[in-house]
């Protein structure tokens, strides 16, 4: 399990807006948005997330709105996180998993704080190398990154009990699936203009796919910058 160690800048930077009692609250919040798993609860109420963002928005994190993190990217809102990895983590808690754009790692820190082995893949070279930089200080010691295309997965820690993309792709990369073990479980935002959360299970040898809440997400891209 990643360890953290309290960070001094919350107190520096830490109006009323960004303490723990500004957490809790966002946490009431996502309950009351239908958020039943008390583990997903707890990892969002531990992590920072005001240091995942830019200090001109860090009074701004706990909204329940994507933020921008620069390169073109935006930071998850609170509730699609909770959403997500509720999904992956319904049933069996999974052991291995695979997040598709780490973008400034909020996402990556909140499944850390509930999966004992997490991997990490980003598209962008400079996002990646300021978000290792942040989560290195945050001392999250179960995740692993690395500068690659989502689209090919990463096979050499495949198999994966989940996976989490958080960009939208226009149909299901067939790596993906590939990569999940039996049971898996993969969440992706799927399509162009519209776009939906579909979870794709992998069971007894056959591949489900359900079609969940309507989304809007960055587009997964497949050039490396
Ligand atoms: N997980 C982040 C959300 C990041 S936004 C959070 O916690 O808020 C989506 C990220 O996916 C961006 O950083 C984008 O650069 C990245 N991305 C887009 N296409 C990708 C690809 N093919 N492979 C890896 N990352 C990709």
């Amino acid at each position: 399990m990643g360890v953290f160690v309290k960070n001094t800048s919350t107190t520096v930077r830490g109006s009323g807006m960004t303490s723990e009692r500004t957490r809790v609250r966002m946490v009431e919040r996502l309950r009351a948005q239908g958020v039943r798993d008390e583990g997903v609860l707890a990892a969002l109420a531990s992590v920072p997330r005001h240091l995942f963002v830019d200090e001109a928005l860090s009074s701004r994190a706990y909204e329940d709105s994507a933020l921008p993190i620069g390169f073109g990217q935006t930071i998850s809102a609170p509730y699609m996180v909770a959403r997500m990895v509720e999904l992956i983590c319904a049933g069996t808690l999974p052991k291995k998993v695979l997040e598709v754009g780490t973008g400034c790692g909020y996402q990556a820190a909140v499944l850390a704080r509930l999966i004992p082995e997490v991997y990490s893949v980003e598209r962008i070279g400079a996002l990646l190398e300021k978000t290792r930089a942040r989560l290195w200080s945050l001392r999250i010691q179960n995740l692993r990154l690395k500068h690659t295309d989502g689209f090919q997965g990463l096979p050499e820690a495949a198999p994966f009990d989940a996976i989490i993309v958080a960009a939208a792709a226009p149909q299901v990369p067939p790596a993906l699936v590939e990569q999940l073990a039996p049971g898996g479980r993969l969440i992706i935002p799927v399509g162009t203009h519209a776009q939906h959360l579909v979870l794709v299970e992998k069971l007894g040898g056959e591949v489900h796919e359900t079609l969940l809440d309507p989304v809007r997400f960055v587009p997964l891209l497949t050039n490396l910058s």
